[in-house]
């Protein structure tokens, strides 16, 4: 049995300073923060994670949820998924976010997962969580089972030929269509990091998600002030109703004036190797006229880079459909 050192922190410094002392932040490593706990946990108990020190923040003042002076919201990385997504400013200005938190794992995940945690899950590759089976993003250069095995809700944009695991998260998407900044402090001070830029594609590193290095604490997260007569959506497609990860889903944020698309924000979720902002999509929307043959051609251009696997082939037709769903839906409330 594996024993590690449980440490219970109430002050960011002191969570910094402990967990400053990591190799690394990524895969591997040997101090990690626990929040909720419903992701880290998981893979202890499979061995994916072997922390030898766990810095338990969940004393820390990160937990409010406070509107800014430019009329934005300041989301504490300790604030739970259940408060965030119920909150009335959220579902008012943010709906997007609601939703896609709304759409994720059950009520009892959602009460313990915490914003800071949601960033970072890991993937649901079933070979990343099997420890008797290659993976270079749990083990680097041992190759990837997935290329050539079980690959049907795995990625098909940002793949490399190291690895072609998804970004599970549904609050990512709606962050990344929201246009989020995550704010980190660690060892060196602090810095924001607009949110896509703070996940990495797998190139020939899978094994590094994020820009996270050791001692960096997720403070909070900001959300610039909602566009004026904006209005905005999750849709989520999945094999089951509930209790299930995305095959494909749209977040998408839209202004309309006259019959016309004037502002577009998208991201797409269960395709890419990380939340999957599509500036090609919004490049084809703005200022067009609201009609299907314009959502369908954002949506090829969405999907025009994507490169399916053996089993996951029928992710491009589902996600165009997701999209155009999704625009079709926000366009007729608007
Ligand atoms: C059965 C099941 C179903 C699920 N279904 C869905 C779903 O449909 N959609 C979806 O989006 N998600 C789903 N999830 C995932 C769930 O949303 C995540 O597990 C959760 O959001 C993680 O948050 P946490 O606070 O529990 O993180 P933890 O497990 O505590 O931490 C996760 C990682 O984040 C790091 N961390 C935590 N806080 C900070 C911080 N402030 N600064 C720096 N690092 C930090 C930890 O060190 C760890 O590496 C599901 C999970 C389970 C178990
Ligand atoms: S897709 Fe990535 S996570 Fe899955 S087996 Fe391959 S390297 Fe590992």
């Amino acid at each position: 049995m594996k024993i590690f050192q449980l440490r219970r922190v109430d002050d960011n410094s002191a969570a910094i300073a402990s967990a400053a002392k990591a190799k690394t932040a990524q895969q591997g490593a040997d101090i990690r923060f626990i929040a909720g706990g419903t992701t880290l946990i998981d893979l202890m108990k499979l061995n994916v994670e072997t922390p030898q020190m766990l810095v338990d923040v969940n004393h820390l003042p990160l937990g409010n949820i406070d509107n800014l002076a430019d009329g934005g919201l300041s989301i504490g990385a300790m604030v739970r998924n259940s408060d965030l997504a119920h909150h009335p400013i959220v579902q008012k200005n943010y709906r997007v976010l609601s939703e896609a938190i709304l759409s994720g794992a059950t009520v009892q995940l959602r009460n313990m997962a915490t914003t800071g945690g949601n960033l970072l899950q890991r993937t649901r590759c079933m070979y990343f969580r099997d420890t008797a089976m290659p993976c270079n993003k749990r083990d680097p250069g041992s190759g990837c089972a997935a290329i050539t095995g079980i690959n049907r809700g795995l990625a098909i944009l940002g793949t490399s030929e190291h690895c072609i695991a998804t970004n599970p998260s549904d609050m990512n998407v709606a962050l990344a269509a929201l246009e989020a900044t995550i704010h980190i402090r660690g060892p060196k001070g602090e810095r924001s990091v607009p949110i896509g830029d703070f996940h990495l594609l797998p190139g020939n590193t899978p094994q590094r998600e994020t820009v996270l290095e050791p001692g960096d604490l997720i403070t909070h997260v900001t959300l610039p002030p909602p566009a004026a007569g904006s209005r905005s959506l999750y849709l989520k497609l999945r094999d089951r109703a509930s209790y299930e990860f995305a095959l494909a889903s749209a977040a998408v944020v839209v202004t309309t004036t006259d019959n016309r698309i004037t502002r577009a924000r998208i991201a797409l979720g269960g395709v890419g190797t990380k939340p999957w902002r599509s500036p090609e999509a919004e490049a084809e929307l703005t200022g067009q006229p609201i009609s299907e043959a314009t959502f369908r051609k954002a949506a090829e251009a969405a999907l025009r880079d994507a490169k399916p696997q053996s089993q996951n082939g029928f992710k491009v037709e589902l996600a165009k459909r997701c999209l155009v769903y999704g625009l079709k839906t926000v366009t007729q409330t608007a």
